[in-house]
């Protein structure tokens, strides 16, 4: 062999215990562990065709839904995304993003990979966008879709969504949804507020493990995919052939691509939990931990970088970074605690750290062990930039 066995994989695999309170992924629960255990099924076995049905039934309740179109993709969260542009956009649509941080940019990046034009509208970074803005520009611009995240991790600002579906039926406009860090926390209501297309990854505030995407779109979104004169630019996000292997349409499931059947094993424990628990339990437990984290930040004299509390993600706390090292704080409590803080994302790096309160973590337990932790890291970035 002129490439010879590596020694390193020759040594025992160590993966040691963290508390992920960043952005994502959430540390997840010994049940799902124990469910992701399970031998691995095939991809057209009975058995996992049952499971992936059930999983159906666990998205439809957490999205609010009733959507015939309604699965999960095999990869992370930006597939969703990728799924949205590729299917509901051909060459030369228009497109409208509302940009108030990282997620929205790439959005559009990715829209005008599949030939769309994408019109910007911009907040200031820590804001929102009100909805007199948005009809503005949907009547200037006439767009095929509006994409908009309901809870921006990079600057940790929530979107309000109530209304905004009528708003976009008036102009013809699609709407489309990221509700990757906000379902399961927040109340998303998707066939009530009018939302045509949304998808979410697992490993946020549904507390499942990072790799796989629900998604559903609408019955008027489901028709625009049906009827496209293109093809979907992306065969492995193209939902005519995803939607049969998910037996969303006609009963038949041919072969499209190998799921995960661990993965989807543990999607289906995620959402048994949040069945079991009752969304609005889940919800309220989230709505708890942000409250829990807020008061203790405040104790320790951190600043938000989101003002306007109504304002507020509540899954995703981001706090601004003044008279400490934020890089010192974050290597010590991993160092030190193996407790994961994220720093600042795209357009917020260096000037905020962000504290994820999700799924498993959501406990008055973890969360004043994470405050403890921030309380002694703080106490030493502060050291560290007085010396500079
Ligand atoms: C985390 C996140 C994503 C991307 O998720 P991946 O699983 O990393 O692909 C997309 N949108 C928002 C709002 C997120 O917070």
């Amino acid at each position: 062999m002129e490439v010879p066995a590596p020694e390193i994989l020759k040594k025992p695999l160590v993966v040691p215990h963290k508390i992920l309170m960043g952005a994502g992924p959430a540390t997840i629960s010994p049940r799902i562990l124990h469910a992701m255990s399970n031998p691995v099924l095939g991809h057209m076995n009975q058995e996992l065709f049952q499971i992936m049905d059930e999983i159906k039934e666990g998205i439809k309740y957490v999205f609010q839904t009733k959507n015939e179109l309604t699965l999960a993709i095999s990869a992370s969260a930006h597939s969703g995304m990728e799924a949205v542009m590729s299917n509901l956009l051909e060459p030369h649509d228009k497109v409208l993003i509302a940009v108030n941080g990282l997620w929205g940019s790439r959005a559009a990046n990715m829209a005008e990979r599949y030939g769309a034009s994408a019109v910007k509208i911009v907040t200031s970074l820590g804001d929102n966008f009100g909805f007199e803005e948005i009809e503005d520009a949907l009547r200037k611009e006439r767009p095929k879709l509006l994409f908009i995240v309901q809870g921006e991790t990079s600057t940790g600002v929530y979107q309000p969504l109530e209304g905004l579906g009528d708003i976009c039926h008036k102009y013809n406009c699609l709407l489309a949804v990221d509700v990757v860090a906000s379902v399961g926390a927040v109340p998303f209501l998707m066939d009530k507020w009018g939302v045509d297309a949304a998808y979410a990854g697992v490993q946020k505030a549904l507390g499942g493990p990072p790799g796989v995407t629900i998604i559903s779109f609408s019955s008027s979104a489901q028709k625009e995919i049906f009827r496209r004169a293109t093809q979907s630019k992306v065969y492995y996000w193209d939902m005519k052939i995803l939607g049969q292997q998910w037996n969303c349409y006609n009963n038949v499931r041919p072969y499209h691509h190998t799921t995960c059947s661990t993965l989807l094993v543990a999607l289906r424990e995620s959402l048994a939990i949040i069945a079991e628990e009752g969304l609005e339990n889940w919800q309220k437990k989230h709505e708890q931990g942000y409250r829990r984290l807020k008061e203790g930040l405040e104790r320790l004299g951190f600043e938000f970088f989101v003002k306007d509390e109504n304002k507020r993600l509540i899954t995703v706390t981001s706090v601004t970074v003044k008279d400490f090292d934020w890089m010192e704080l974050v290597n010590y409590a991993m160092k030190r605690h193996n407790v994961e803080i994220a720093g600042g994302l795209g357009p917020t790096a260096g000037n905020i750290l962000r504290i994820g309160v999700m799924g498993f973590n959501c406990t008055p337990q973890t969360i004043d062990r994470v405050l403890d932790v921030l309380e002694e890291a703080l106490k030493h970035a502060k050291t560290k930039k007085a010396k500079l």
